[in-house]
C-alpha cells in the first residue's frame, strides 16, 4: 500500500515518452501513447480523428490483448478471433490515419512475459507525457492516455486488473488497486482535481477495493 511520506524516487523521470507510437493501455506495452486495443472502442472515424489530434505517429497490437477479447465479446465475436481482429484493426487504423504499423509485440517484445497481469495500478494521465517503465521505482500499472483517449479506458483496466487474469481478489479495501492521477495543472480540463472527480463515479462500484492516489506517488510497499 502507499506509505504517508517521502516521494517514491526517480517519479520525474516517469515524463519521457520514447515515441508517439499508439498502443494499448496493457502494462506489457510501455512507452508511447495508450488506449484500449490501441483505440479499437472508437471505430474508425473517431479513431483516426483522435490518433490525429494526438500527434500519434505509429500503431502497433500485441499479445493476448484483454481489451480486444472484450471488444470481441461485446460484438458477439468468437474469443478465438481476437488475436488476428487486434493486428486486423491496428493495420487499419494505420492505413487509415495515415501513419505507420509498427507490427505486433509478441510476449518477447513485451513487459509482460505470460497472460497474467501483474498491474496494482492503473496510470490515468491528463498530461499526455507520462511513461511509468521509464522510472523503475514505480508500481506496475496500466497507462491510459486520458489527454487524448477516454475514460472509459479506465475502466477496461479495471475489469482486466481485478478479473481472473490479475490480481483479481487480492485486491480489497485496505490493499486496494490504485486508479493514479497525472494531472497537468496548466490546462484546466485535465488538472490532476478534474480527473479524479471524472474518476469518482465510475470507482463507486467497486466499494473501496479501487482508490484514487495522485501523482508522485508515496513510496509504495505491497509485502
Ligand atoms: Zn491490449
Amino acid at each position: 500500500m502507499l506509505a504517508a511520506g517521502d516521494k517514491a524516487p526517480g517519479w520525474e523521470k516517469a515524463f519521457a515518452l520514447k515515441d508517439r507510437t499508439l498502443r494499448c493501455v496493457d502494462e506489457g506495452t510501455s512507452g508511447g501513447l495508450h488506449s484500449a486495443g490501441s483505440g479499437i472502442y472508437f471505430g474508425l472515424e473517431e479513431a483516426v480523428r483522435r490518433v490525429r489530434a494526438a500527434g500519434v505517429d505509429g500503431i502497433t497490437s500485441h499479445e493476448n490483448c484483454g481489451a480486444t477479447l472484450a471488444w470481441c465479446g461485446q460484438n458477439g465475436m468468437d474469443a478465438g478471433e481476437a488475436e488476428k481482429v487486434a493486428q486486423e484493426w491496428a493495420r487499419k487504423l494505420a492505413q487509415a490515419a495515415g501513419v505507420a504499423y509498427r507490427g505486433y509485440l509478441s510476449y518477447g517484445e513485451m513487459l509482460r512475459k505470460d497472460e497474467f497481469h501483474y498491474a496494482v495500478a492503473v496510470y490515468y494521465d491528463g498530461t499526455g507525457r507520462f511513461n511509468p517503465a521509464a522510472a523503475p521505482d514505480l508500481p506496475a500499472g496500466f497507462t491510459v492516455s486520458r489527454r487524448y483517449f477516454d475514460p472509459h479506458d479506465l475502466e477496461l483496466c479495471l475489469g482486466i486488473a481485478l478479473g481472473e487474469y490479475g490480481f483479481g481478489e487480492r485486491f480489497t479495501q485496505s490493499e486496494p488497486l490504485y486508479a493514479v492521477v497525472i494531472g497537468d495543472e496548466r490546462e484546466p480540463q485535465f488538472s490532476a482535481d478534474r480527473l479524479a472527480a471524472e474518476l469518482e463515479p465510475r470507482l463507486k462500484k467497486f466499494n473501496g477495493r479501487v482508490a484514487i492516489a495522485r501523482f508522485p506517488l508515496p513510496v509504495f510497499d505491497r509485502s
